[in-house]
């Protein structure tokens, strides 16, 4: 077989060295021991290994882009603000739980 036409063999265009192109690594970029890095290929004839490029990047730019977006902005500020609202409810309960038990208590060493 003859070692340019294998599609297995990567060459580093800068130093030379030869490596073995694994079909994990196609479609890739990989760091070559002299510092370079080196571009692999695609598997030729179409085949892919399913790998979608950085799914959590992608994620990360469509939550930048909502954020960018000022009707999502709105939307956030009016959400922040019933949390603030909820919040202040229970808190608002919580002390006035206390304060009906305090009362409680105050009336009962009255008695
Ligand atoms: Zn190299």
């Amino acid at each position: 077989m003859n070692a340019k036409s294998d599609p297995l063999q990567l060459t580093c265009p800068h130093c030379g060295r030869d490596y073995r192109n694994s079909a994990r690594l196609a479609g890739k970029r990989v760091n070559c021991t002299c510092g370079q890095q080196i571009d692999v290929p695609p598997l030729p004839g179409g085949i892919t290994i399913v790998s979608r490029p950085n799914p959590p990047r992608s994620l990360l730019r469509r939550l930048r882009d909502d954020l960018s977006d000022p009707g999502t902005m709105a939307r956030m500020a009016c959400w922040i603000g019933i949390l603030n609202l909820i919040a202040l409810l229970l808190i608002a309960g919580l002390w006035e739980m206390r304060l009906h038990r305090l009362v409680e208590g105050l009336s009962q060493l009255g008695r």
